[in-house]
């Protein structure tokens, strides 16, 4: 359940949170920490109200803080970003990860999602989107996988500049091709439908967790 909405949700669907004997609450991205838990959904509102709130109190049934907003913000991210580099390379393992533009043209009718890099050239990306128009179950996304309104967010606090300039770096051509052992990859698609379903969910985390449901 989470602590700021009393919403019931899955496991893999909230964030853990655990305590430490000082009473800092750390995040737990892996769900793997020892010892109690609480938790939080993937919610900009939850996470700012139980910040301010000292929400995670009631659930550990001692007063208990959070990290500072912003900074918990990126922690978040950070370890969605690793979710996400992990789940490629599984894909990548299991040889259903298609990169190189001639490679994903050809492969275009068996492919579920398009991750785009975040250097990708224009002309590059329009050639790739449209000859993959015609197919209507093709998910993409473009790294850092921040949509435009948390963009405008982020860019509107000084101190998540930088940061969101490293996440933009992060995820260049270069760096996505690094990551499946390739020189350098401006896209790269994958194959497996129930695996494309579970990076999108993650990636879909980044942006709740980045826009609050009031606009700001
Ligand atoms: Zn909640």
């Amino acid at each position: 359940m989470c602590c700021s909405c009393r919403e019931r949700a899955p496991r893999n669907d909230l964030l853990r949170f655990v305590r430490d004997p000082q009473g800092q609450a750390w995040l737990d991205p892996y769900l793997k920490a020892p010892g109690r838990g609480a938790h939080l959904c993937f919610k900009y509102d939850c996470i700012e109200r139980a910040v301010k709130k000292r929400s995670l109190s009631v659930s550990f049934k001692e007063a208990t803080s959070l990290p500072e907003l912003n900074g918990l913000l990126q922690a978040i991210v950070e370890a969605q970003l690793n979710k996400i580099s992990n789940l490629i390379g599984l894909a990548r393992r299991r040889a259903e990860l298609v990169s190189g533009l001639n490679m994903l043209e050809q492969a275009r009718d068996e492919l579920s999602l398009l991750v785009l890099s975040s250097d990708i050239a224009e002309s590059s990306k329009e050639k790739l989107m449209n000859g993959f128009q015609k197919k209507n179950s093709l998910s993409v996304v473009q790294a850092p996988f921040l949509d435009e309104r948390s963009m405008i967010w982020v860019n509107s606090d000084k101190n998540l500049i930088s940061w969101l300039d490293s996440l933009v770096e992060k995820w260049s051509g270069e760096a996505l091709g690094l990551l499946i052992g390739k020189v350098h990859r401006v896209a790269i698609g994958l194959k497996n439908e129930p695996l494309s379903q579970q990076l999108k969910q993650e990636i879909l985390k980044i942006s709740q967790v980045l826009v609050a449901s009031s606009s700001r």
